[in-house]
């Protein structure tokens, strides 16, 4: 056997339920799957062609990750979240069947400019909040009355939620009342859900969900997860075992120093691999039914975990980093991270095997 045996598992089985109790959170609404950033570190494609017969619409950052996935023969319409970034981008749009956000003027007077048969489906965001993206609430009603003959009926008024994750906070029925009193004043069908909307907020469905983070096993806050599986898992062979003494320190910088006599395990992986560079000592990880500790400094390649209670372990031995017993989120958090970065993060000298 050849190569480096450091792997993701992507279970595609549990994508496809995943999908499906997350639809079943929100019946009355369509679930758009969003795979943007090669599906959160999952591959774009094979997630895409996993959900074919779920999902109608998928949903990318741009127009890049939306030519991909049709040169890789994805035939379902494709939301550009970030809308497009010129007036060659939204004739572009029409050909390819790529439903286009328009979240600023300038949106307008590019699609305009187009012949009415090139015009791509398009969305019309607005800023409810979150002052990131779209239209401001001081322009809407100006650029939603000045454009009005362009309004089709597959046109949808769009928002995004700031604070899904957070049960308490009042911002986000407030983002959803001021949606919903346009969309009322120009007749527009809505979409404003992310995963922790659909999890947490059911004001917040409407025709259109857009569907992330849940996809792939994870939402928070934790009572949203029930049903929920992980996607991935990530593996990493044992390279390495030593014993070291009490007073004797592993890794770059001395960072962690052995209390007790110490049997150290290194693992071939390391944050050019996409593991947290700052995950700190009791990271935990899984080998043999039980969990072990990251100690010292992630390294490039590499990384040290105690494995002095588990005498069993060999040379060789995979350890998951995270997937079904250790969630992704938990290392996170000991990264001072989230899920959705570790996912992304994941670089391509990671094989993907998917089961
Ligand atoms: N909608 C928009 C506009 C987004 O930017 C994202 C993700 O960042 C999503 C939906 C999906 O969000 P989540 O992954 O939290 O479900």
């Amino acid at each position: 056997m050849l190569g480096r045996q450091t792997f993701a598992t992507i279970n595609l089985k549990a994508l496809q339920h995943n999908f499906s109790v997350m639809s079943q959170c929100a019946l009355g609404s369509n679930t758009i799957a969003v795979i943007k950033a090669d599906a959160y570190g999952h591959g774009a494609q094979q997630v895409a062609q996993a959900l074919a017969s779920q999902a109608k619409v998928f949903a990318v950052a741009f127009i890049d990750e939306a030519l991909a996935l049709r040169e890789q023969g994805i035939t379902q319409a494709i939301l550009l979240l970030e809308g497009v970034m010129s007036e060659d981008e939204m004739a572009c749009a029409k050909q390819h069947n790529f439903w286009v956000m328009l979240h600023s003027v300038e949106h307008f007077s590019w699609l305009r400019a187009l012949e009415k048969n090139q015009r791509p489906v398009f969305w019309i965001k607005v800023d409810s909040g979150m002052h990131r993206l779209g239209i401001s609430l001081q322009d809407a009603d100006v650029v939603l009355k000045a454009n009005q003959d362009l309004i089709q009926p597959d046109t949808v008024l769009c928002s995004h939620l700031a604070c899904a994750d957070e049960l308490q906070n009042s911002l986000n029925l407030k983002q959803m009342g001021i949606l919903r009193d346009l969309a009322k004043a120009y007749n527009l069908p809505l979409s404003m859900a992310n995963s922790a909307g659909i999890a947490n907020w059911p004001d917040t469905h409407a025709k259109w969900n857009r569907l992330g983070i849940a996809l792939y096993g994870c939402a928070q806050p934790a009572d949203a997860k029930a049903g929920l599986l992980p996607v991935m898992s990530l593996h990493a062979p044992i390279i390495g075992l030593r014993n070291i003494g009490v007073g004797e320190s592993v890794g770059y910088a001395q960072s962690w120093t052995a209390t007790r006599p110490t049997t150290i395990a290194t693992l071939a992986i390391g944050y050019a691999d996409g593991y947290p560079r700052h995950a700190k000592t009791g990271t935990p990880a899984w080998i043999h039914g039980q969990r072990i500790s990251l100690v010292g400094r992630v390294s490039m390649d590499m990384i040290t975990l105690d494995v002095t209670d588990l005498p069993q372990v060999q040379i060789g031995d995979s350890v998951e980093l995270w997937g079904e017993n250790i969630l992704v989120e938990e290392v996170a958090l000991n990264a001072s991270s989230i899920s959705y970065e570790l996912l992304t993060r994941i670089s391509p000298r990671v094989k993907r095997r998917y089961i």
